[in-house]
């Protein structure tokens, strides 16, 4: 393995996981992240030139692993849109270093690829469903798609050993804070862990508003007036969910409190971009061009530097200082923030 000083940034956190966004394209317009009226069919989205190639991702991977990075996610957009993306699985799980290799997708293309991807050394998916209701998740996803393929997606995902398998759902008032004892239901006893996300004000079009977060204090109460809960421990320092087990033993749920309990002070996370720019945070408005240098053919000591250099100047926890942002009206000021489907959720 290339390995050079492991960095840590300027609130003594080092650098462990990378969450790399592989595709800006997506087969859902769900309006919190890529809302229909802005991502219309004329929408130019970038073309193939400006994304990160499979070796410059693996290139920069085996960097990131020198510096620290254990845990790798794909994501995107869709990433199951990118074309061949078993290919760079295959690739990124033969990097020496990297231990968890895990992909967030929406699940609509899964059944498909669950298999090559299980065979290419993929670890786990996690699957985004944000309701068991086909009309409010038609609603959510932006396209009326109904949930049936999503579930024969995490069927698959099950079947060839990607698991235990995660589903994401994010809470929204108004919009879904009804699903979540049914999705409660549906998933106990499965073996898949339901992870509950409070709704965040990333990016700059989901219309955010502190009005419309269901805190995670209240989808407990929900799911636990059902089905009694007690915590468990975390499975690892810095893990974002926080664990409740079923008191009879049928599983277990996550909450992310993004909001109402931040975690900036256990981050260990940095994210590249479609593009392949480097970003310390989820609410960052720039980042750092590892592509430029890349294409100009910088030597692996120079772009470990622009790696190992960003981290340690990052002072990000932007979470914790969310509450101080809020304005009456109960909305944070965008500041040019990237979108959630560049910077890889
Ligand atoms: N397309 C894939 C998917 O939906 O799983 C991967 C990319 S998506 C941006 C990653 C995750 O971010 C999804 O679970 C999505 O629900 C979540 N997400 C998007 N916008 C969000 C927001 N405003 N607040 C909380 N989670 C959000
Ligand atoms: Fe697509 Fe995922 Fe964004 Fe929904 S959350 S629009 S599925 S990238
Ligand atoms: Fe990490 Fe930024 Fe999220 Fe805080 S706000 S947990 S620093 S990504």
């Amino acid at each position: 393995m290339t390995s050079f000083d492991a960095p840590h940034d300027r609130l003594g956190r080092a650098l462990r996981d990378l969450r790399i966004s592989v595709t800006d394209r997506c087969n859902f317009r769900c309006p919190y992240c890529m809302p229909a009226e802005i991502y219309g069919e004329k929408y130019a989205f970038l073309p193939r030139p400006e994304l990160l190639t499979f070796e410059e991702i693996e290139r920069l991977v085996r960097l990131f692993a020198g510096a620290g990075v254990e845990k790798l996610r794909i994501t995107g957009g869709e990433p199951l849109l990118r074309h061949q993306l078993p290919r760079l699985v295959e690739r990124l799980a033969a990097v020496e270093g990297i231990r968890d290799l895990t992909l967030t997708t929406n699940g609509w293309l899964l059944s498909k690829y669950a298999q090559k991807l299980a065979d290419v050394g993929l670890q786990r998916v996690t699957v985004s469903l944000d309701s068991h209701d086909d009309a409010v998740f038609g609603a959510m996803n932006g396209r009326g798609f109904g949930t049936g393929r999503v579930f024969e997606g995490i069927e698959a995902a099950d079947a060839v050993g990607l698991r235990p398998i995660k589903i994401n759902s994010v809470v929204e008032r108004g919009v879904n804070e009804e699903s979540i004892v049914p999705l409660a239901r549906r998933f106990k006893g499965t073996g898949h862990i339901l992870r509950f996300i409070e709704f965040m004000d990333v990016g700059t079009l989901n219309d955010w508003n502190r009005a419309k977060v269901v805190p995670a204090r209240e989808i407990l109460d929900r799911v636990g007036t059902e089905f009694p809960l007690e915590p468990a421990d975390p499975n690892y320092s810095g893990e974002v969910a926080q664990r409740w087990r079923y008191a009879d033993g049928s599983g277990e749920i996550g909450i992310v409190a993004s909001v109402t309990s931040p975690f900036c002070r256990e981050c260990h996370r940095a994210r590249l971009t479609i593009e392949g720019r480097l970003v310390t945070c989820l609410f960052a408005a720039g980042g750092v061009d590892l592509r430029g240098p890349l294409r100009e053919g910088a030597s692996d000591e120079a772009l470990r530097e622009l790696i190992s250099g960003a981290w340690r100047r990052r002072t990000d926890r932007y979470s914790e200082e969310r509450v101080a942002q809020t304005g009456r009206d109960g909305c944070t000021p965008h500041r040019g923030r990237i979108e959630m489907y560049q910077v890889g959720g």
